[in-house]
């Protein structure tokens, strides 16, 4: 009998590693949000939110508070990245420091210098580039928020954290693709990256305009972030991976235009402010400044922004696709099987072939283990 347990755990095991292959795939939408699931998607598409994300679980962080619904990790997947990279920046804040964490499980120790509160500057930032951020980071931020009274320092933690929220957001893509079932399911894609696209342009406008006016009303505190190169690496990696991360989601937004015929300015929410913003920094004093901070000149941006056709509409926050933009899952589908579809039969015929696999072996062991038991049966003690 022990050989028989043994062929049926061997059994159950293969039919357990070819769902656990499809569950982040097929499922992810309604995974029920355990530490597991989220750990498993994100080594499936994120390494790096894995480990931000594995740091505070193994300090028992309360990281499952930043989900609020049960059963859709990709709803919150984003803050929640967000959020305990502001943790893992703030392990060594007591020590007058900040971990900018860079990937790889990586992260530069950034060295605090003297600051002044962001928010003395607000009063230089124009009614037009007053984003919604604008309030709650710089105008009239909490007691302690970390953007105002660590200065720089702070623009850079929070800079920082929107990047890995929207790189987790950018990484899933492919889930997105494999959950959704109308395209009313890229609702969160497209709220989640957009608004992660916006925080480039309001943090990396604050952190210029900072200098700027510390240049211009704070000499000895701008000399002193400008010579502080722990800064100055780690503001020049975040920013170019940032970037990067947004050209590569131009890139994914406009396959989902495409694929679901959704229109421009459903797609690309906040985008009238987003082009303000990247027009601002790309006027020469912000480009002499970032000379400064990574020693090459500002890659221009201009080019990846897109020209809104109505403005109001694409400035509106809410949501998004309406009835008369979306597809049925059928078309999307028909989409992916014109475009892409070539993978999604391949995949059906590796798990179609393993499926038949594993009854083949199982049938055979079946075969070997009568043979054996019967072979058992004949023999006769003396
Ligand atoms: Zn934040």
């Amino acid at each position: 009998m022990r050989q028989r347990k043994n062929i049926w755990r061997m059994a159950a095991l293969l039919t357990a590693a070819v769902s656990a292959a499809n569950l982040c795939l097929t499922e992810a939408k309604a995974m029920p949000v355990t530490e597991e699931n989220i750990l498993a998607l994100l080594d499936e598409y994120d390494p790096d939110g894995a480990y931000i994300l594995r740091e505070s679980f193994s300090r028992r962080e309360n990281v499952l508070g930043w989900f609020e619904k049960e059963n859709d990790i990709l709803a919150d997947i984003d803050t929640a990245v967000h959020e305990e990279t502001h943790r893992y920046t703030f392990r060594s804040h007591s020590l007058k420091q900040e971990d900018i964490y860079i990937g790889g499980q990586q992260h530069i120790c950034v060295k605090y210098t003297n600051v002044f509160d962001s928010t003395e500057m607000s009063g230089e930032i124009p009614e037009e580039l007053r984003t919604s951020r604008f309030d709650t980071y710089i105008g009239s931020p909490e007691q302690n928020l970390a953007s105002n009274i660590d200065g720089i320092y702070g623009l850079l933690n929070e800079f920082n954290a929107y990047s890995w929220g929207m790189n987790t957001t950018v990484s899933l893509y492919d889930c997105y693709w494999s959950a959704a079932e109308s395209p009313l399911d890229w609702d969160g894609y497209i709220l989640q990256s957009c608004n992660d696209r916006q925080a480039y342009g309001d943090f990396n406008y604050y952190i210029l305009k900072y200098l700027l006016y510390a240049q211009k009303h704070h000499p000895d505190i701008y000399r002193d972030i400008i010579a502080n190169e722990s800064f100055r690496e780690a503001y020049q990696i975040t920013e170019g991976r940032y970037r990067a991360l947004i050209a590569k989601w131009e890139q994914q937004t406009a396959e989902i235009m495409e694929r679901c015929h959704i229109e421009k300015a459903s797609a690309y929410l906040f985008d009238d402010q987003y082009r303000r913003l990247i027009n601002e920094i790309s006027k020469p004093e912000y480009r002499a400044v970032y000379r400064l901070l990574c020693g090459t000149d500002m890659p221009d941006m201009r080019g990846t922004v897109q020209e809104s056709d109505n403005a109001a509409e694409a400035a509106n926050d809410s949501i998004l696709m309406t009835a008369n933009n979306v597809k049925t899952y059928n078309t999307i589908t028909n989409d992916k099987d014109t475009d892409g579809g070539q993978d999604w039969w391949r995949s059906l015929l590796i798990i179609g072939g393993i499926v038949a696999g594993a009854v083949i072996f199982v049938l055979i062991l079946t075969a070997i283990d009568n043979t054996w038991t019967d072979k058992m049966n004949s023999r006769t003690c003396k």
